[in-house]
């Protein structure tokens, strides 16, 4: 049987940055599992920019993140070789295409993979590391036929972004959580008609900042206090029923509308994924899903500690790497012994990072008004989670107030006069072996708002050559943000 001092279950930010923080915390023994082909998690399919301003300094596709967590990682591992007798002795091994299907109290860990089969490993510390996952159709009870269509945003984004195939032409998603909103433009960027977001609750639950520049954007309507009480088709989804909720979120009969429509997206929350810590008695707490844990991220039972979307659904990959690299530090301590074991006070889950501020839509933004006999343009600054609320006085010399920094300024002058964005989408890559692949390319910088369809368009119908490397400027004026 193979042990290790630390064992690592996932190999996402949170696993990357535990493993990281373990090493430079002098563990030398580390095994990283990771179930897919590939590390990077749920970021390898989120193609979109938004990551790393506080972890990086930049703001990062989810690619790009999750390549950045693996270099500092690498760096981790190469500083650990030894210079003199050339033998590798690298601190962290990484075993991928590897699935954990059991972990017990005594850190014993059952995985198996193609070429192991079944197989045990002991170590004296774990960290999970496992992420979360969508509330799917079930879990949130729509009556109605079971046709193809209706799908979770996540898996959509998986289909669109990692496999390339397109899921439906006239969409709708229920939930305006961020998953949602990211969808419903990476939907329009690929050809599809955006009919509406809908939410039940009265203010929506994604990032001020994704309202603006997924659904303001592109046109696309969001309605509050609504949610799908029926769905229809036999074969393929053909419409939906939308009613209005009343303060307990109950249908209103006589409220009901058809939307015709072949797919519906499912937004609607995220589940800490802890069937293996279930499993092994670790205590969860059922307001966060994730397991109870000390100041320092260890779960109930000693020596098993987690971090990541494992621990608590997460806004931003930025504090999911900042609390595994307590988790890391915490797990190396405990297994030197330099400090004790702290699962006696995991009994409630006191540190969770501050997530988004969540703001009611008070007017829609982008439109002009008047203050008094003033004229004014209210917006959301999209510069960073923060989102703040900005009013810009229009005239000569156009004022702007609620922007907590001076970036916030420079966005709004800029949006009154000539909006940027910068266009995050996939390209197909012809393969050394002929077959076509598809990885995440973004404009490089920022481009005219007005332009982005027409390099979308460009960027759809090109096909370039392996290989490519992040960085890469595979078309002039795009580069490419993972690898193949
Ligand atoms: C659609 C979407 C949009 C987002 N947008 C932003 C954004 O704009 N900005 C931002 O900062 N954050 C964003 N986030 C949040 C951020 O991406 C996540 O919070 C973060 O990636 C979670 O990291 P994690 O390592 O905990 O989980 P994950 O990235 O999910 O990694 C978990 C890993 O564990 C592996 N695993 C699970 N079970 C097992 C097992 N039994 N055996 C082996 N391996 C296993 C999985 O395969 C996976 O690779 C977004 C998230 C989503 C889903
Ligand atoms: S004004 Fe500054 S703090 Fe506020 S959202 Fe914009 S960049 Fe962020």
């Amino acid at each position: 049987m193979r042990s290790y001092d630390i064992v690592v279950i996932g190999g996402g930010p949170a696993g990357l940055a535990a493993a990281k923080s373990a090493a430079d915390n002098g563990c030398s023994s580390i095994l990283l599992i990771e179930r897919d082909t590939k590390l990077g998690g749920i970021l390898n399919q989120c193609i979109h920019n938004g990551f790393g301003l506080s972890h990086f300094g930049e703001e990062l596709t989810g690619p790009e993140y999750a390549f950045r967590a693996y270099e500092e990682l690498r760096s981790t591992i190469d500083s650990s070789r030894d210079p003199d007798s050339g033998k590798d002795t690298p601190s962290v091994e990484i075993l991928l295409d590897t699935f954990v299907m059991e972990i017990t109290p005594e850190k014993k860990i059952f995985a198996m993979n193609k070429k192991d089969g079944y197989f045990e490993i002991s170590s004296k510390a774990i960290i999970l590391a496992m992420g979360c996952r969508e509330k799917a159709r079930g879990a949130l009870a729509i009556p109605g036929s079971r046709p193809a269509g209706v799908m979770t945003a996540g898996l959509a984004q998986h289909y669109v972004n990692i496999d390339g195939y397109m899921v439906g032409k006239k969409v709708v998603i229920l939930g305006s959580g961020d998953i949602g909103l990211i969808m419903a433009r990476r939907m329009v960027l690929e050809g599809a008609e955006v009919l509406a977001c809908i939410e039940i609750a009265p203010q929506p639950g994604g990032l001020a900042r994704n309202i603006t520049q997924c659904l303001q954007d592109y046109g696309i309507p969001l309605y509050l206090r609504k949610t799908v009480t029926a769905i229809h088709g036999k074969d393929r989804l053909t419409g939906i029923t939308v009613s209005e909720v009343d303060e307990k979120y109950t249908p209103i009969p006589g409220t009901e509308q058809e939307i015709s429509c072949d797919t519906l997206l499912l937004s609607c929350g995220l589940i800490p994924e802890n069937e293996l810590s279930r499993k092994a008695g670790i205590s969860i707490d059922p307001k966060t899903g994730g397991p109870f844990s000390s100041d320092v991220h260890e779960t109930s039972i000693p020596g098993i500690f987690a971090c990541g979307n494992v621990l608590h659904v997460h806004d931003l990959a930025d504090n999911v790497t900042k609390e595994a690299i307590e988790a890391g530090k915490a797990a190396a301590l405990y297994v030197s012994g330099e400090a004790p074991s702290t699962s006696g006070q995991a009994i409630h889950n006191p540190k969770i990072f501050p997530g988004k501020v969540v703001k009611p839509l008070t007017q829609p933004a982008g439109e002009n008004s008047l203050d008094g006999d003033t004229a004014v343009h209210r917006m959301t600054c999209i510069i960073c989670p923060r989102g703040c609320s900005l009013t810009v006085t229009l005239g000569d010399d156009p004022k702007v107030t609620g922007n907590a920094c001076p970036r916030g300024e420079a966005y709004a002058i800029a949006e009154i006069s000539h909006p940027m964005r910068t266009l995050t989408t996939t390209i197909r890559v012809r393969k050394e072996d002929g077959t076509i692949g598809r990885i995440s390319v973004k404009s490089k910088g920022e481009i005219p708002k007005q332009e982005i369809f027409d390099l979308a368009g460009k960027i759809h119908k090109t096909i370039i050559d392996a290989p490519v490397s992040v960085g890469d400027e595979v078309l002039p004026g795009v580069i490419a943000t993972s690898s193949i």
